[in-house]
């Protein structure tokens, strides 16, 4: 084992020295195309000039500054931008560190919400089976992975699972696209009744499954019929955009693809960038004056919120966002990225559904195109992908699905929103060989 605790152990890792554009370099000097943004996180590559020199003024004004003393002006001016271009009624921000922090904030703001009202009998979270929301013991327990929730389930809170809504693998041919989203909605009504409405708190899913299904986007019309339901028993609606939001998909929030609003949305990855670690949480003010006319305070916080640096320069990225277009460029070059995947994909033995939206696409590989049968989630496929790809000079993020068995495996694709068309035909290249030749050697 190395001295530290790498990912998964691995101790033979290339070494990361520099990041340019949306290229890394380890210590060799060998180049990787960062197609996944790490987790889809570094959405303006790794060496962006305004987002750098922000960061380097202010670590030279002041670093940090606790928030219990002081705000900054870059805070202020950040959590105006995001409730300015939330939709709905999201007007009031929580800085945090990360994803994980975020829908920790999340989960026990709506419960708090909830005690102040007088409703402190819901204690009971509903989320989906193909979800990931984080490692932390609240975002494990509202997680769909069971691999990752086995160890630790005695100690998670009580929270009752829903199918996504996933029609590439359960619609049924009868039915059409948008009684499939309904039908799929409607599954939160019907868990609601069995649990007891008024003993939940709070609805939550990603608004475009990442991790642990691959860019999966629901189907119209279901999103809007899980609002009702929300509403309809008094339950709150938790939007996890960490990994979806903040551009991914082509508009600055996921969901206002979906048309709805949230009662809190969480957001991380990429409104950072990857240049400093951050997340947040941003509330409705029906929540936030609640609490505040209430106890006066959320019982909750962590010694970085607010961080200063981490300010600057998610002001910075959002500032370049705008200044470069880069959102109409996310929806531009998505469908030049999924143009190219199905030109090279389509007909591969192995693969069975090429998806998402906005920068944010994944492939699924099968072992059967005519069942849908997913390779064994043992085959170790995944690993040999990203190894494979890593050699030719790829980033990619080859995912083996644990729910069910009924995911297999899928790639994911998530490069920074400055690719070019010519580095999309470099990474459609390289991904095809990579899964081709792993494909081939395997099951030929
Ligand atoms: N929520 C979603 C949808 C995620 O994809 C992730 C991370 O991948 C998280 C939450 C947790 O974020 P973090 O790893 O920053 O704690």
């Amino acid at each position: 084992m190395n001295n530290i605790f790498q990912r998964h152990c691995h101790s033979n890792l290339p070494i990361a020295v520099k990041g340019d554009g949306i290229y890394l370099y380890d210590k060799l000097g060998k180049a990787y195309l960062d197609a996944s943004g790490g987790a889809a996180v570094s959405c303006l590559g790794h060496s962006h000039p305004d987002v750098r020199a922000a960061l380097h003024r202010q670590i030279d004004q002041l670093a940090y500054a606790h928030t219990g003393f002081f705000n900054t002006d870059n805070a202020l001016e950040l959590a105006e931008k995001l409730t300015q271009a939330a939709p709905g009624n999201l007007n009031h921000v929580y800085f945090v560190s990360g994803g994980s922090e975020a829908i920790e904030s999340a989960l026990k703001l709506a419960r708090q919400y909830f005690v102040e009202k007088g409703e402190s009998q819901r204690t009971q979270f509903v989320s989906r089976k193909q979800s990931y929301h984080g490692n932390t013991l609240g975002a494990l327990a509202v997680g769909g992975n069971e691999l990752r929730r086995a160890p630790f389930a005695p100690l998670l809170m009580p929270t009752e699972h829903i199918s996504a809504c996933f029609a590439y693998h359960n619609k049924l041919e009868s039915e059409s696209y948008f009684d499939y989203g309904q039908r799929t909605a409607n599954e939160l009504e019907t868990r609601l009744l069995e649990m007891g409405p008024d003993t939940v708190i709070a609805f939550i899913a990603e608004p475009v499954v990442g991790a642990t299904a691959g860019a999966v986007t629901a189907e119209e019309g279901y999103f809007k019929r899980i609002r009702e339901i929300c509403d309809q028993y008094g339950v709150l609606l938790i939007l996890d955009e960490v990994m979806c939001g903040m551009g991914r998909t082509g508009t600055l929030f996921a969901h206002e693809q979906e048309d709805i609003h949230a009662d809190i949305v969480t957001i991380a990855k990429g409104l950072g960038a990857g240049y400093q670690p951050i997340g947040a949480m941003i509330a409705t003010s029906e929540i936030h004056n609640t609490i505040s006319q209430g106890s006066g305070f959320f019982q909750h916080g962590h010694t970085y919120m607010g961080h200063a640096t981490a300010m600057a320069g998610s002001l910075a990225v959002l500032n370049a966002f705008e200044k470069e277009a880069l959102l109409p460029r996310v929806q531009e070059a998505g469908d030049i990225l999924q143009t190219r995947l199905s030109e090279r994909f389509t007909d591969h033995p192995f693969v069975g559904d090429i998806r998402g939206r906005g920068l944010f696409r994944a492939v699924e590989l099968i072992a059967d195109k005519d069942t849908k049968r997913p390779f064994s989630t043992a085959s170790n496929l995944h690993t040999q992908i990203k190894e494979r790809a890593m050699d030719l000079g790829l980033i990619c993020y080859p995912m083996s699905g644990t729910i069910d068995g009924k995911n297999g495996h899928h790639i994911l694709l998530a490069p920074p929103f400055i690719i070019s068309n010519t580095q999309i035909d470099e990474l459609t290249e390289k991904l095809f060989e990579s899964v081709d030749s792993v494909t081939q050697s395997l099951f030929k």
